[in-house]
């Protein structure tokens, strides 16, 4: 049985060929939190008033682009101290060996997916980057669950939220906005393109163990409370469907500061999941 759920080549080719097609104008989305993503993967810029935490660089061949958009959003690179990830897959982590030996920030990862990257690199989704040049990296702090991450005024704490990659690390970030403080929270990756059943047989995977990991991680998140949905795939939270309402209207509300948007986000990645269950069982069923 071939998985809808598994990404073709076709689905990234563009990317590779034209990688400016999905440069984004950097922005700031709220308090000190800036999106320097482009369209198909975010990268969050915090700044903590005594240096720059990146979430995520990309991909390798978007690389330049986040460079850009850092610079645009009126940092410089130089300042960046701390780059952490959601997970150990080459669209999260693609310039990171780059932008650390110019900036010699400090890099985070999962325990976990560290070990991945020693030890499995197959896992790294290596196989569907066309990109020539992808390496992998080590990082110089390994996260365990529920690390605090200080820098100025900011502080992560790390949700281990394993099934997507053996590492997923969910962020709940507490940020300042002059007096006022928010809670952002990212669940850090839920795509079904390792949690079908065709990609975890090919790999051997203990099918039912990351099943139950992914659904236990967001059973931890929803005990969360978190004013502002960050999300390390744009398109999974409307990230710039918000920036959009923004623009036009930027005397209203902040669209990205919203408590009632945390739960339904979660929810939805149950549901997407549920449905792969459905699909797998009926097509096992079919005669
Ligand atoms: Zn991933």
């Amino acid at each position: 049985m071939i998985s809808k759920y598994l990404p073709s080549h076709d689905n990234y080719m563009d990317l590779y060929k034209y990688p400016h097609k999905f440069a984004v104008r950097p922005f700031r989305m709220a308090a000190n939190i800036y999106y320097v993503g482009n369209s198909a993967v975010s990268s969050h810029l915090i700044d903590t008033g005594e240096g720059l935490i990146l979430i995520d660089t990309t991909f390798p061949h978007t690389y330049p682009l986040l460079i850009n958009s850092i610079w645009e959003a009126g940092f410089s690179t130089y300042d960046i101290k701390y780059i952490i990830h959601t997970h150990g897959h080459f669209d999260h982590y693609g310039g990171t060996s780059e932008l650390a030996a110019l900036t010699k920030a400090k890099t985070f990862l999962s325990a976990e997916d560290a070990r991945m990257l020693r030890e499995w690199p197959e896992l790294v989704m290596a196989d569907q980057c066309l990109f020539c040049y992808l390496g992998l990296f080590t990082p110089d702090v390994e996260i365990e669950d529920g690390q605090i991450i200080s820098l100025g005024n900011t502080e992560i704490r790390s949700v281990l939220t394993p099934g997507h990659s053996p590492g997923v690390t969910s962020f709940i970030i507490k940020v300042t906005d002059g007096n006022a403080t928010y809670t952002a929270g990212m669940q850090g990756g839920a795509g079904l393109n390792t949690m079908n059943i065709t990609f975890l047989e090919k790999f051997n995977l203990d099918v039912s163990k990351v099943r139950n990991d992914f659904l236990e991680g967001l059973k931890k998140l929803e005990k969360e409370k978190v004013d502002i949905t960050l999300e390390n795939h744009p398109s999974k939270n409307g990230t710039f469907a918000r920036r959009k309402k923004m623009l036009e209207n930027p005397d209203a509300p902040n669209p990205f500061i919203d408590p009632a948007q945390w739960l339904p986000h979660l929810s939805e990645m149950r549901e997407k999941f549920n449905v792969m269950l459905e699909e797998e069982a009926e097509a096992l069923a079919a005669p």
